[in-house]
Order: C-alpha cells, then sequence, then structure tokens
C-alpha cells in the first residue's frame, strides 16, 4: 500500500536545473528601490546578529559551497552506487546534473555579501523549484491567478541568529500599492539546525522497506512500533535529543549533538524531509506575502481565535506551493507527509514544553499568536484537497481521501509511539525542577506559568 511509505528520490540531493530572469511589473525603479532597501534591511540584521554572537562577520564563500557540494555528490554516489541503475538511473547522468546544479549556484549573486556558505545554496534550490514550478503552472493554467506571488518583488536571505525562526516584512512599508511592495524573508540558522537535526532523527524512527524492490520507509505505526522495540536506542537519542532542547533550547541545536553517521538510505530520507520543512516553511512566508499585499480576510472558521487566521492561511498556501513544486515528481501522500512533518516534531515539542513546565501533557495554548502544532497538522490533508480542486480542478476521489487521512493518522500514531516512550524523561525532569529554556518559555500552557 503506497500511503505507507515514503518514497525517495535522488532528485531530491541532484536539485533541478532552471534559468529565471527577473520578473518586474510596473515601474521597475521603484521596485527596485525597494528590492536595494529589503538587501540593507538583511544585512544590517546579518550585522547585528553576527555582533550579539560575538562572532566576526562571516562572507559568503564560494569555495566553501563548492566543496560542500562535492563532498554531497560524493556521498550520493557512494550511496547509488550500492543501487540497481533501473532505480537511480545512471551515475554518470547524476554526476551530471549535480555539477550542473553546483555550477548554477556557483553563478548566483547573494543578495548580501554575509549570507550563510552552507545553508543559502540549499534555499536557492528551492526557491528555483517554486520559481520554475508557478512558471509551468502558469503555462497550463494561464486563466487561474498564480499560487505564487511576484518572486522578484521578494528578497529571500539567512540570517546568523541561532533562534528557530523565520519571518517575512515588508521592505517599502510607505510603498501604498502593493504591486510595488517588497517583501524580505529571513530564515535563521536555528531553523535550519532544527529542520536539520529534526529530519535526521525523525527519518530513523522508520524501518526501511523494500516494497516493489523500491528502497522506501514504512510508515505503518503497528510497524514503526515493533521496530522501536527492536532498536530502543532509536527512541532514547531522540529523547536526548528533545530533553536536550527543551532544557538548553536553540544552543543545543548543534551539529555535534547529532547521532552518528547514518546508511544511504537513511541519509537520503533525511535529506528530503529537510527540504520539504525548507520548502513548506518558504510556502508558509510566501503566503504572508500574499496575505498583506491582497489585505485579505480570511473567512475561516469563526471558531478560529482572529489571530490565527493569518497564520492558517498561510499553511494552506504552504500546502498549496509544496504541491505546486511537487506535483509532477512525487504523490500527493509524500507531499503531505512533507507539510505534516514539521508540525508533528513541534507537537512534541509543545508536549515536551507542557509536561515539562506542568507535569501533564494536556497541551492546548490560547491567546497567542500560533494555534496549536496539532490542530495545524491536522488541518493539512482537507486543505489539500482543497487545493487540488481549486487549482487543478481535480476531484479527489474517495480513495484518495482515504489514503490522505490515513497519512495523518499514521503520523499521528508514529508520534504517540515516540512519546509514550520518550514521556518518562520528560517527566523525571519535572520531578526534578528542571525548568523550560528561555526562548521557549512562550510555549509554556497557562497552566503552567
Ligand atoms: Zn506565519
Amino acid at each position: 500500500m503506497s500511503a505507507g511509505r515514503v518514497k525517495l528520490s535522488a532528485a531530491v540531493v541532484v536539485g533541478i536545473c532552471a534559468t529565471f530572469g527577473p520578473a518586474f511589473g510596473a515601474d521597475p525603479d521603484s521596485i527596485e528601490r525597494g528590492v536595494g532597501r529589503a538587501k540593507a534591511l538583511l544585512k544590517q540584521h546579518q550585522l547585528d546578529d553576527f555582533a550579539d554572537l560575538r562572532v566576526p562577520a562571516r562572507p559568503y564563500n564560494r569555495d566553501v559551497v563548492a566543496a560542500a557540494r562535492r563532498e554531497q555528490l560524493q556521498r550520493l554516489l557512494e550511496w547509488a552506487g550500492t543501487r540497481p541503475e533501473s532505480e537511480v538511473g545512471s551515475l554518470a547522468q547524476l554526476r551530471e546534473r549535480a555539477n550542473e546544479t553546483t555550477a548554477e549556484i556557483l553563478r548566483v549573486d547573494p543578495p548580501t555579501p554575509y549570507e550563510d556558505s552552507m545553508t543559502y545554496p540549499g534555499l536557492v534550490l528551492v526557491l528555483r523549484e517554486v520559481e520554475f514550478a508557478a512558471r509551468a503552472y502558469h503555462r497550463t493554467h494561464p486563466n487561474i491567478p498564480s499560487p505564487v506571488p511576484d518572486l522578484g518583488r521578494i528578497v529571500v536571505g539567512t540570517r546568523p541568529s541561532m533562534i528557530c525562526d523565520v519571518s517575512s516584512r515588508s521592505a517599502n512599508t510607505d510603498e501604498a500599492n502593493w504591486e510595488k511592495q517588497v517583501s524580505l524573508i529571513e530564515f535563521n540558522q536555528g531553523f535550519f539546525r532544527f529542520a536539520r537535526v529534526l529530519s535526521d532523527a525523525v527519518a530513523r524512527i522508520y524501518p526501511v522497506s523494500n516494497e516493489g524492490g523500491r528502497p522506501g520507509r514504512d510508515t505503518n505505526p503497528l510497524r514503526v512500533s515493533e521496530y522501536l522495540d527492536a532498536h530502543p536506542e532509536i527512541a532514547r537519542d531522540f529523547s536526548n535529543w528533545l530533553c536536550g532542547y527543551l532544557t538548553k533550547g536553540n544552543s543545543f541545536l548543534n551539529p555535534a549533538a547529532q547521532s552518528g553517521a547514518m546508511d544511504g538510505t537513511t541519509d537520503l530520507l533525511a535529506n528530503s524531509f529537510d527540504r520539504s520543512i525548507t520548502l513548506f516553511a518558504l510556502g508558509h512566508e510566501l503566503g504572508h506575502v500574499v496575505f498583506r499585499e491582497v489585505g485579505l480576510q480570511a473567512r475561516l472558521d469563526p471558531k478560529i481565535p482572529a489571530g490565527w487566521q493569518e497564520e492558517l492561511y498561510c499553511d494552506d498556501r504552504g500546502v498549496l506551493i509544496t504541491m505546486l513544486v511537487d506535483e509532477h515528481r512525487t504523490n500527493l501522500e509524500a507531499t503531505v507527509l512533507g507539510s505534516e512533518l514539521y508540525f508533528t516534531v513541534f507537537d512534541l515539542v509543545e508536549r515536551g514544553v507542557s509536561e515539562l513546565s506542568t507535569g501533564k501533557d494536556f497541551y492546548r495554548r490560547s491567546g497567542t499568536a500560533h494555534p496549536p502544532s496539532a490542530t495545524r497538522r491536522e488541518r493539512i490533508p482537507r486543505d489539500a484537497t482543497k487545493s487540488l480542486l481549486m487549482y487543478w480542478q481535480q476531484d479527489p476521489t474517495k480513495e484518495s481521501l482515504e489514503r490522505l487521512t490515513e497519512v495523518g493518522e499514521n503520523l499521528k500514531g508514529v508520534v504517540d509511539a515516540l512519546w509514550s516512550r520518550i514521556k518518562k524523561d520528560v517527566k523525571r525532569l519535572h520531578s526534578e525542577g528542571v525548568e523550560v529554556a528561555p526562548e521557549l518559555r512562550y510555549l509554556i500552557p497557562d497552566e503552567g506559568k
């Protein structure tokens, strides 16, 4: 059954190639000024962060980018060499495509001299995938407004801050005409670290399956549970990671804290999770841009607190953009799984904060800007089917709806299986009076304040 498995694609590591020019609308001068302002703002934030971290400003270094890509390609080729050619394609082709992508990344002019050499290239690839997909969609659906806002009016960059956050803002708030507004989207290093560490951790949880002769992971909660019983070190490592993150916070998100080397299949799965999380986060922020530009008053469930409406709207957009990018490459269940992963692990963080601060995992926060992760995750299959109808005029079959629901339920089952194994460790910390890390205190439920 396909819904119970995640398929792997070497394309995730190799990246895709596409060439784009600026897509400026009317009055390019005004937009160019806005772009200049966004870049200046980004550079200032980067320098402020370096000063806060008390480290010298690190300039973007193309040699470091090229070396990291070479190492990544080497690992991919080693793994691919162990698989039949029918599955991964020819090694020569893999190498050629990866080299083309690397050359293209090296040609990119970063928005400031201080982009992060390790994480900015991955962001460029994801951004290009979005741009490529938006153009392809426009060609096949010329009469439907693009789900992606004009990327020529958006500057995307990285910040050295270790806070796990991605944010977007308008760079020229004095510009009344939304068609000339420029947005700045900033990814903190803390976000990339969180995504990387949790992708590695989650990739290990799923047992290897070889259904139909293709490598993949079994996502059936029952078999995951059996697998966790047979390999107690997986839950133990996850518990160490979660307890460390809950009590030490963002400073714990250090690659040295990660568990040792992973086998090629797990590594590739972790890469694909990592990319999915970044893609969803970018899609979510593009949602904020659309929300701001159009001044949307989203008509969602009236029972939902007003402050959550924008966030839920952006989640919808994140799922939609993920579907747009992955439509031709993977199945809808896998796409939805990628979008749900971030909330799944964040749900564990929220349960952990609740348990650590109150001794109970009754986590349900109210009156804050963001709805609980579990609520956000549960909405995703419904969003996906709504988008399928609106943007692709596809009425999902009963069977595909069932498969989507199954993906969500499987994930919930996996989270529960994991949580039941690590809860006692968090409970012990609570009884010892250990406190929640300062940067995660905003997640403490009212009952624990
Ligand atoms: Zn948001």
